[in-house]
């Protein structure tokens, strides 16, 4: 699959978890409340931006920590209340994320955390 129907996948998900998280807890019945769209909106930029690319990990195995605080605060909320759901919403989405949950990181991805250790090691040491 090319990297950008990959991206395009995950992007469809999420929208579709953000979308049920919506519709139970904000009440909303078609489209997104402001908050979860401007939230939707942030996941698809750092996604689109994932270093690790094209075979990222799933995000609560990633090192990265691309999401500011308060933002991470409101994925993981969501995520606890969506995720569960997602097997009767698109159970094949559901299933490919399980199987990522459960794997191992592959080589690139393994390289790539490597590598940004180091910088982040050196970057310490270049600290004041
Ligand atoms: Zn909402």
């Amino acid at each position: 699959m090319l990297m950008t129907e990959r991206i395009q996948q995950k992007l469809t998900t999420i929208a579709k978890i953000a979308q049920v998280y919506c519709r139970a807890c904000h009440a909303k019945r078609t489209g997104l409340c402001e908050e979860c769209a401007e939230l939707l909106d942030y996941v698809s930029l750092r996604l689109s931006h994932c270093p690790f690319l094209p075979d990222r990990p799933v995000c609560a195995k990633c090192l990265a920590h691309c999401y500011k605080a308060d933002k991470r605060e409101k994925i993981h909320r969501v995520m606890r209340f969506a995720g569960p759901r997602m097997i009767f919403v698109d159970p094949a989405a559901a299933i490919r994320h399980l199987i990522s949950l459960r794997s191992k990181p592959s080589p690139a991805v393994r390289q790539a955390m490597k590598r940004r250790e180091l910088q982040q090691k050196t970057e310490d040491k270049n600290a004041p």
